[in-house]
């Protein structure tokens, strides 16, 4: 049978590629070696907030919350909840299949070798297509001399899975990762110490976020070591024994499990992209040009495979960018417009430049910041800790960067991607009629300050 297009992997870059290609009239085939929806929706995005939305309502109900609700003793039934993200990913990975037979996509079972650009071999099936798509994703980085053995040192996949709760985590990582699996451990109580080698957590992030979701993370119990870097470690019986170096000085720590996050490295192994000449950079990413075409013409990448944020919304649009690229739109990806969101509580959100960029840049920006504890909705919902930042173009008011840490900052940082995509200005966000009481007001309130007019409950 001859595709139009062959999509290799069926995470949230490959299967909406494949849904997208198919809705524009293309014959399109998917092929994937393990589950649908990949590592979003089996062992990432999906299953961490499962836990981390079921943890947090239990840290919120247990006794001395401010709500009044009483409780004499609140536990958290910790295979329940495990059983509880399975059916969501149960339910969802099945979702992703029955939407690409209902929009009437081959899906093949199977690793996927691409023996030319005209041909993907799956098992005894031979592909001929036109065009191929790699989506193959990515996998989390070890640390040569503590490998993941599942047990004693694990990554993300076995922490989001095991039914078992340690007494004390190590996490190595303070980045997405390390600091929602860190919260989510910590509210069912085990002692968790994050090891992070930068000088502060979500290193990528605006500085004031990382400042203060460290002293907010830290009031929930989690301890923190920065400008920290894991040199060796030691395997006893039940424990774990890291040596750790800081400012030359050495020391130890020790738990029951440690947690490796120390980033994911794309998956282009195996997939005969070597032999067919398509070009890879240093660290192993796949490179594309502005219509994710690899080297190779009709073959293309995208997702975590190729450079740019590991994210599943990045992956996701990609894919759309390459079905409509191949049937002839001439779509592109404004990728400055791209949100990142740390769901911890409070969450944190970033879009566009930071303060620290924009310096860099010799870029000159207006700031205008609102705190949540001038929130009267913040306050009804019992989280004043954090903020909005929104900066702004000193000489045309354009929004550069809008970053959040507060309540639901996840649902707040969508307002600030319509303006940016609209290249509006801090002015644009401040004068829209904001309704009462929303946290949203806390995002006009800054615009209105960056823009000059200044915040109304300051
Ligand atoms: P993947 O989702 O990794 O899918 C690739 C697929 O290709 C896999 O199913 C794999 O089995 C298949 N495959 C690989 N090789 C072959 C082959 N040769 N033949 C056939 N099939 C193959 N991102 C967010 O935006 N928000 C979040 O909240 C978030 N949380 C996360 C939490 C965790 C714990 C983790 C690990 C990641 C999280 N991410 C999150 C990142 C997100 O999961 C990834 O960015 C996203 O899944 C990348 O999509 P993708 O389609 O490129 O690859
Ligand atoms: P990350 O890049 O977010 O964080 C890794 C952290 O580990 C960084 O802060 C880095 O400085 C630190 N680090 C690196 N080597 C170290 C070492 N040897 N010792 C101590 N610290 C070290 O990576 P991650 O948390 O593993 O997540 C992987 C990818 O998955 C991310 O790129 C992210 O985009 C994606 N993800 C996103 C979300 C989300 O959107 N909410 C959630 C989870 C994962």
């Amino acid at each position: 049978m001859k595709y139009d297009l062959v999509v290799i992997g069926a995470g949230p870059g490959g299967y909406v590629c494949a849904l997208r290609a198919a809705q524009l009239g293309l014959k399109v085939a998917v092929v994937e070696k393990k589950k649908a929806g990949g590592t979003c929706l089996n062992v990432g995005c999906i299953p961490s907030k499962a836990l981390l939305d079921s943890t947090e309502i239990f840290s919120e109900i247990s006794p001395g919350n401010e709500h009044g609700i009483e409780v004499s003793k609140a536990n958290i039934n910790w295979s329940t909840l495990q059983s509880r993200r399975e059916k969501i990913v149960t339910q969802l990975t099945g979702g992703v299949e029955f939407l690409l037979k209902k929009a009437k996509v081959d899906y093949y079972q199977g690793f996927a070798d691409v023996k030319s650009c005209y041909t993907v071999v799956v098992g005894r099936n031979n592909l001929a297509t036109k065009n191929v798509v790699l989506a193959t994703g990515s996998t989390p980085v070890e640390i040569p001399f503590l490998p993941f053995d599942g047990e004693h040192v694990i990554s993300s996949t076995e922490a989001l899975n095991q039914f078992n709760i340690p007494k004390s985590l190590i996490v190595v990582g303070g980045g997405y990762i390390g600091l929602e699996m860190a919260s989510v451990y910590s509210r069912i109580g085990t002692h968790v110490t994050v090891i992070e080698m930068m000088d502060r957590i979500v290193p990528l992030m605006d500085t004031d976020i990382s400042k203060q979701l460290q002293k907010s993370l830290r009031k929930q119990g989690i301890k923190f070591k920065t400008s920290t870097k894991v040199t060796d470690c030691k395997k006893t019986k039940n424990k774990i024994i890291l040596n750790l170096e800081k400012n030359k000085k050495t020391s130890t720590q020790e738990a029951d499990q440690v947690l490796v996050a120390v980033g994911r490295r794309p998956n282009a192994g195996g997939i005969n992209l070597n032999a067919l000449g398509v070009t890879m950079d240093e660290r192993g990413f796949v490179s594309v040009n502005q219509n994710m075409e690899t080297s190779i013409p009709g073959i293309y990448a995208i997702g975590d495979l190729v450079p740019g944020p590991m994210l599943a919304h990045k992956a996701s649009e990609e894919g759309v960018v390459v079905a409509e690229r191949i049937a002839g739109k001439q779509t592109t990806l404004d990728y400055s417009l791209i949100p990142s969101v740390v769901y911890t509580h409070p969450e944190g959100a970033s879009i566009g430049r930071t303060a620290d960029e924009l310096k860099k840049a010799n870029v000159e920006f207006k700031t205008g910041m609102f705190p949540f504890s001038a929130s009267g909705r913040a306050m009804a919902i019992g989280c004043t800790e954090g903020f909005v930042k929104v900066l702004a173009d000193s000489k045309t008011d354009k929004v550069l960067g809008v970053h959040i840490l507060g309540p639901k900052a996840s649902e707040l940082i969508s307002e600030a991607a319509m303006v940016m995509g609209f290249c509006g200005t801090a002015e644009d966000i401040g004068v829209f009629i904001h309704a009462h009481p929303t946290l949203s007001e806390a995002l006009k309130e800054a615009a209105l300050e960056a823009s000059g007019h200044g915040a109304i409950h300051t």
